[in-house]
């Protein structure tokens, strides 16, 4: 290395450092601001017309939604008067109020339990506020099954069902989603051992779905892609690949799982073998219908290592000019855990995703049994590199992600699927998919 390359080097790494120095964790941004209180409004007491109105009121500074309760920040000396408004204890020792959510049932605030100031917890969601160095613990500890992030401007985390939804529960396009196929294609997965990404069975299993793919009629390809110096894959298959130059939809997931002993037993059942059997099994039934080469399947490698298979994909179709014909995606991870009530799912997006979603929440209320929320909080999963470059996606998600607790564990096996909830959401993709593409 020449003495010039040296010096590029280490400023480069000094520059590293201080971004992720002067990163989001500054003091000044952290700490409360004394002339702001925080309140929560349970808007089941209360009209939905006039939560709009309190969101809308001037002196209301942030606010956040979840499931039933809404937490809003205003000016101390003006409180609003809401039916149901409770304001909350805030240290002023403490940062500033954030979310922080996780998947699986493990809990990452546990430990610091003497050291925060809960708000509100929900499920996996909990607001609270920390000492400074135990938040900056908690940031540290963020990747795609840990998210956090300060409560800011208009928030719609978790937005409930509509209560008044149908239930026609019709029949749209003939096509026929096999709850035992689905399950099959599950118990292969799990059958590699392990999934993760750097192990053996990994490519055994990308080998396995690729030609899997093939024999449903399609092209099909491990596409690689490079994780320092290691050569990694994803699986893309679709009708004319590489041929067809016209518009398309994505339906995708990933199929690399982990585990605490990842290298050698990652059964991944619910993460991913549940998404990735919905993409074979819309495969199947999708590529028999005219028009089927306007939909691509792709199952991802590196989810579990930082999104690194979608992420390196989205560069890919960037640079090969593909990215402007994709129509919508969908990314289909962890659709099988399902304990409490009605089954139910959770989409999550941004809002300019809005009008492709409503063609699957149309097909979920005609079919019925889906209890659809939606969450405009995108975090943790495949869907996030194509939402970072504008493209219409979402994440089809269980709502219950956050009680699992087989969650990156040897325990995370076929037995503990709720079969109902895989053949329910890959019914409402099917159905959607078909309808588009006609
Ligand atoms: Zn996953």
């Amino acid at each position: 290395m020449s003495k010039k390359a040296v010096v590029m080097v280490l400023a480069l790494i000094f520059c590293y450092t201080n971004i992720a120095f002067s990163g989001e964790l500054s003091k000044e941004k952290f700490y409360i601001n004394s002339q702001i209180s925080y309140s929560v409004i349970d808007s089941n007491l209360i009209e939905n017309s006039i939560i709009k109105k309190v969101r809308k009121s001037s002196n209301i500074k942030d606010w956040c939604e979840i499931g039933n309760k809404v937490i809003i920040s205003h000016d101390k000396e003006r409180v609003p008067s809401v039916n149901g408004m409770k304001s909350v204890f805030i240290n002023p020792k403490m940062s500033r109020p954030f979310l922080a959510i996780r998947k699986g049932a493990e809990s990452h605030l546990e430990p610091y339990i003497n050291h925060i100031n809960i708000l509100y917890t929900e499920g996996p969601y909990t607001v609270f506020q920390a000492t400074f160095p135990v938040l900056e613990q908690l940031n540290s500890q963020k990747n795609n099954h840990f998210y956090l992030e300060p409560i800011k401007g208009k928030m719609e985390v978790l937005l409930n069902p509509s209560k008044t939804r149908g239930f026609e529960k019709v029949k749209l396009n003939n096509l026929d989603v096999s709850e035992t196929r689905l399950a099959n294609y599950i118990k292969k997965l799990e059958s590699f051992k392990t999934r993760y990404t750097y192990a053996e069975g990994f490519v055994q299993s990308a080998e396995w779905t690729r030609d899997e793919f093939k024999s449903m009629g399609l092209d099909a390809k491990l596409v690689e892609y490079n994780d320092y110096s290691k050569n990694q894959y994803n699986i893309v298959a679709q009708k004319n690949l590489g041929k067809y130059d016209g518009k398309f939809y994505i339906v995708c997931g990933h199929i690399d799982s982990t585990s605490e002993k990842n290298k050698i037993h990652a059964p991944g059942a619910d993460d991913n073998g549940s998404g990735s059997a919905a993409v074979l099994e819309a495969a199947l039934l999708l590529s028999k219908l005219p028009n089927s080469e306007k939909i691509r399947f792709v199952l991802f490698g590196g989810e579990e290592v930082g999104l690194k298979g979608s992420k390196a994909y989205v560069k890919q179709l960037e640079k090969s000019g593909e990215l402007k014909n994709v129509l919508g995606v969908v990314n289909l991870d962890m659709i099988g855990f399902d304990k409490k009530g009605q089954i139910s799912g959770l989409i999550e997006t941004k809002r300019f995703s809005d009008d492709f979603i409503n063609n699957f929440k149309t097909v979920s209320d005609k079919i019925g049994k889906l209890e659809l929320s939606t969450s405009y909080n995108p975090w943790g999963s495949d869907h996030v590199p194509f939402l970072n470059k504008n493209i219409p996606c979402f994440l089809f998600i269980e709502t219950e992600y956050g009680a699992n607790p087989n969650y990156h564990r040897t325990t995370d096996t076929f037995k503990y699927v709720n079969m109902e909830l895989v053949t329910g959401i890959t019914r409402v993709v099917v159905e959607t998919l078909a309808t588009l593409i006609k």
